[in-house]
């Protein structure tokens, strides 16, 4: 497969050059000379999450463990472009599971974020392929994810509110069923804000 990241053949940095005369700038200034093809490569580092494979990014990284305690980690940075206005939204993530004989390794659960966020996405939406991931890869017995995020679209245009977090979570297994697991986990991952 070709790599998409140096393919001559890409069209978006033609795009890119559209855009920018479209608004009414020229394209051929020195500034400006280079800013398509940077903008194409930015772009396709931003959106790679799409030639990724949650087996091909986990690569065996499950290890057995009798550990059947929850297991939180938390503040896990997150950068993502919203798909209406392809502009970005920045927060954090936290996630929590119960396992049953399988433990992901650490390092995992950022790549699993950063393979959905790098993509056109809506943070409800990126909340739940996060948790079903981790699901999916683990067969834990439940899965929390909670995302708190500042959307660029809400602070530098439209209605400018520039303060405002938007918070979403998705319960899966026995954070959905438990209400004593859930608030376990909200607590934990609350640190002392709400
Ligand atoms: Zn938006």
């Amino acid at each position: 497969m070709t790599d998409p990241l140096t393919d001559p053949l890409n069209p978006l940095s033609g795009h890119y050059r559209a855009i920018i005369e479209g608004l009414g700038e020229d394209p051929d200034r020195e500034g400006l000379r280079d800013t398509p093809k940077r903008a194409a490569k930015a772009m396709q580092f931003l959106t790679k999450g799409y030639h990724q494979t949650l087996e091909e990014l986990v690569n065996g990284a499950v290890f057995e463990s009798a550990m059947d305690e929850m297991v939180v980690v938390k503040d896990i940075e997150l950068y993502s472009l919203c798909e209406h206005h392809l502009l970005p939204f920045i927060g954090k993530c936290h996630i929590a599971y119960i396992p049953q004989g399988k433990v992901l390794g650490l390092s995992k659960f950022a790549r699993i974020i950063d393979m959905y966020a790098r993509r056109l996405q809506i943070q409800e939406n990126l909340t739940r392929q996060i948790a079903e991931a981790v699901a999916e890869v683990t067969g834990a017995a439940g899965v929390g994810v909670v995302i708190e995020a500042k959307h660029m679209c809400m602070m530098m245009r439209g209605v400018e509110k520039q303060n405002s977090v938007m918070k979403t979570s998705m319960m899966l297994g026995s954070f959905r069923s438990s209400q004593a697991t859930r608030m376990e986990f909200l607590q934990l991952v609350a640190g002392g804000r709400s």
